[in-house]
């Protein structure tokens, strides 16, 4: 296994908006695009971080993902705001959308924005965290339209995408709560960052293409290949259905209904905003949840204990890679930096 690279945030995400504006997006798409994924890399979510500028450059050059798309709005009934993110740059038509959305449930307290069919939408969390950043609740279903790479519960066939789910709580002087996961017990990122490193899996996150437990992350890109695993067992499988038919199938969407025959990457997405000031509860949902976080983090004797909340881990990854710089595996960064080349771009920010 060779060593990590440790580049600093701002180095990077300058390269990355760099190769997407050598790509063709606009500044602005190039802008937030890079600044999603940094924020990834940084938040410890390798797996939806830099790593994926690779497939992002090769998809905008055959043409699976749309550069410089606007999101395009399918219906407006002030509350109810239904899109569609037409295959474009998923970071941007989700950014766009979450705007749009945010207002409405300032003003009306509670909006539903629907997001159909826009290229990968990235780290879920992003969205939650603009939500609450307003000061409002987020709930936030997505489907992955892409090869299937999850097996139902009891099923041995990858099936399903990692659907992920996130909910986004505002504390009134405290950190929010962010609870961002895919409904599979690894995100399919996470594998491809223990293939690239060479590292196996624990038992229980992969099955081989016979239904059978694998500790290989190679299997899940082989031929036959395998599929992963949902968390929580039949739990998490009902999370990834309901993800699969709120996320994609009630906001007009396409699901994972059929045998695909391309490997492109699309998510949709339905999100719930809630406007606390709004319901009225404002001050005691705040007092609440400062109760609830307290007596939960307390242990037999009143002192605080190391439980975690949702957010606390990405929180700690940033702190500590502004300061250290994101850890890059050689596999990775040879293959952004062939992404670079293939749009005429030969420097290399680590030399
Ligand atoms: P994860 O397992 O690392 O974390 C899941 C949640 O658990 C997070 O909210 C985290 O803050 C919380 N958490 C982690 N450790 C904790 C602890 N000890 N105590 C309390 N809370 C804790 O996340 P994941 O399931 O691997 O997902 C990784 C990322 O992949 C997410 O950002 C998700 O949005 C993204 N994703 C995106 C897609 C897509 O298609 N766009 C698909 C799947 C996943």
């Amino acid at each position: 296994m060779t060593k990590s690279l440790q580049l600093a945030a701002p180095t990077v995400q300058a390269f990355v908006a760099e190769i997407f504006a050598a790509a063709g997006s606009s500044p602005r798409e190039a802008s937030l695009l890079a600044s999603h994924l940094v924020e990834a890399s940084l938040a410890g979510h390798d797996s939806h971080g830099i790593g994926m500028l690779p497939t992002y450059v090769d998809s905008a050059q055959n043409g699976e993902l749309k550069l410089n798309q606007s999101l395009r709005t399918v219906s407006d009934l002030g509350g109810i705001l239904m899109t569609d993110g037409q295959r474009g740059v998923g970071q941007v038509m989700a950014h766009d959308a979450m705007c749009l959305g945010i207002e409405r449930a300032r003003v009306a307290g509670l909006a539903l924005v629907g997001l159909s069919d826009a290229f990968h939408i990235g780290r879920i969390g992003a969205y939650a965290e603009q939500a609450v950043a307003a000061g409002l609740v987020s709930l936030h279903f997505v489907n992955v339209l892409s090869e299937p790479q999850v097996a139902p519960f009891g099923g041995k066939i990858a099936r399903l995408g990692t659907n992920p789910i996130a909910i986004g709580i505002p504390r009134a002087g405290a950190e929010p709560i962010i609870i961002d996961m895919a409904t599979s017990r690894w995100a399919i990122g996470k594998v491809r960052v223990a293939h690239n490193k060479g590292e196996k899996l624990p038992p229980g996150i992969l099955l081989d293409s016979q239904g059978e437990t694998s500790l290989d992350p190679g299997d899940i890109f082989g031929i036959p290949k395998g599929a992963l695993t949902t968390f929580g067992e039949h739990k998490g499988w009902c999370f990834a259905l309901a993800a699969e038919l709120l996320g994609a199938a009630l906001v007009g969407g396409i699901t994972q209904s059929r045998p695909k025959t391309r490997p492109e990457l699309i998510n949709s997405m339905l999100t719930i905003l809630i406007s606390p000031e709004r319901l009225g509860t404002a001050e005691h949902f705040a007092r609440e949840t400062d109760a609830l976080v307290a007596w939960v983090q307390s242990d037999e004797n009143g002192q605080p204990s190391r439980v975690k909340l949702p957010g606390d881990p990405e929180r700690k990854y940033r702190e500590d890679r502004r300061v250290a710089g994101l850890p890059i595996d050689r596999v990775t960064w040879n293959q952004i930096l062939a992404a670079a080349r293939s749009v005429g771009l030969e420097h290399d920010p680590a030399r």
